[in-house]
């Protein structure tokens, strides 16, 4: 048994924060949470009642790889930035670039307490690998556009591979967008996910012009395609963004298996618009925080999105009570972890993995932080640079401004080289 003694434990399920010892089974799993002190085992962290323990944040939406090519096409629509900038570049990527990208977004993600995420790209077998070599816990799918056989089958593949694997990836099947891949090819991979017990990961609504389109586009109107392609009834199936939901809609996809993932800072910057959160939420559909790309946001950190998230919805409603603190934390916590498949992840009780990030509070922004307001503090004072600890499944990744299972320096520079040669592209 390893014990994380002493600390300020709080997750979505509760509503005071509590003191006491984390206590950690052989396996990797929480076995018992104890009065502070109270716990016998070999103390891995001691919190010595100045850091809160909360579950380790999931980014629900991501590219990872494309830390390599962050800061291309600065501040124009999608579709420009997509066109003219990201595909281009995309088409004469080789897997070493994705694998330099992959490793370079989880020193990011590790530093910033996130030990769970969600990516859609190609040349998935490279990030599998890193998330596997870095201790990350992932969902992973191969993005699929146009009617291609090929990429289905890299998918599949990929799941083959890698789904299951160390009880730490999950693989997904990944349409990239309704605008980007015909609708019976959506159909088919719905089909598929079904057979083989696969969720799906889907862009959906993105933006203002992507709705617009969407009767003349595919003949129905965005429910009546989730509904009639299959998509509702796979798996686990993602809809990331949900930007332009239509708010009458949103009851359909209230349903156990069915996440929208908000990315309220790519969707400010890219200008794609406000997504109706709180009418999610009154809706009750799960919905879960990603942050994107580091093309469209341009950081991986989710206590950004937490903040961010929290902020906007009660800026745009005029009303403070809207997506609470609370609600934040749950969103890039439990919901994530639940909606991208991990049942058993995203809060610290036992029987739950021991996904958690310690967060030092003897700093000066936590004055006055108690346990009655940790997720107040968390995301309106709190910043990723108060990460002290990232831990999955039981292990540490990163503690004191080390990275414990990457190497920071060569990762960097190698990442560097690649980004030198896209630059030449
Ligand atoms: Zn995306």
């Amino acid at each position: 048994m390893a014990v994380i003694r002493n600390v300020l434990i709080w997750d979505a399920e509760r509503s005071d924060a509590e003191y006491g010892d984390i206590v950690i089974d052989g396996g990797g799993g929480i076995s018992e949470i104890t009065e502070a002190g109270a716990a016998s085992g070999e103390i891995m962290i001691d919190g010595r009642g100045r850091t809160i323990a909360l579950p380790g944040l999931v980014n629900s939406h991501t590219h990872v790889s494309m830390t390599l090519l962050r800061g291309l096409g600065e501040e124009l629509p999608l579709m420009d930035w997509l066109q003219k900038k990201i595909f281009p570049v995309e088409d004469r990527l080789r897997a070493e670039h994705i694998r330099a990208g992959a490793d370079l977004a989880m020193i990011e993600m590790i530093a910033g307490g996130v030990t769970c995420f969600a990516d859609m790209y190609y040349f998935m077998n490279e990030v599998a690998l890193a998330a596997l070599a870095t201790g990350m816990r992932a969902a992973l799918s191969r993005g699929l556009t146009g009617e291609s056989a090929r990429k289905l089958k890299e998918n599949l593949d990929l799941a083959d591979e890698f789904n299951g694997r160390e009880g730490r990836l999950i693989v997904q099947l990944g349409p990239h967008a309704p605008f980007t891949i015909p609708r019976r090819s959506v159909e088919n991979i719905a089909r598929t996910a079904k057979e083989k017990n696969l969720g799906v990961h889907f862009h959906w609504l993105e933006t203002k012009g992507e709705f617009d389109s969407f009767l003349a586009e595919h003949g129905t109107g965005p429910i009546e395609y989730l509904e009639q392609t299959g998509l509702l009834d796979v798996r686990e199936l993602i809809l990331a963004h949900g930007v332009w939901f239509p708010p009458d809609g949103l009851r359909a996809v209230a349903r156990d298996n069915v996440t929208v993932v908000h990315n309220p800072k790519s969707n400010l910057k890219l200008g794609s618009g406000y997504a109706p959160v709180r009418q999610m939420l009154e809706n009750g559909v799960n919905v879960a925080l990603g942050t994107d790309g580091a093309a469209s946001n341009n950081r991986l950190d989710m206590w950004d999105e937490m903040r961010t998230a929290a902020l906007m919805h009660k800026g745009y409603h005029l009303d403070p009570t809207v997506l609470s603190a609370r609600q934040a934390v749950r969103m890039a916590t439990v919901n994530g972890a639940s909606g991208l498949g991990f049942k058993n992840v995203g809060l610290i009780q036992a029987g739950y993995r021991a996904d958690i990030i310690l967060i030092d509070m003897s700093g000066p922004r936590y004055v006055g932080c108690n346990r009655t307001n940790v997720p107040e503090f968390v995301v309106y004072a709190g910043s990723s640079r108060d990460v002290r600890a990232t831990i999955v499944d039981g292990k540490i990744l990163y503690k004191d401004g080390e990275c414990v299972t990457l190497d920071e320096e060569e990762i960097v520079s190698r990442a560097s080289k690649y980004r030198a040669e896209i630059d030449e592209l």
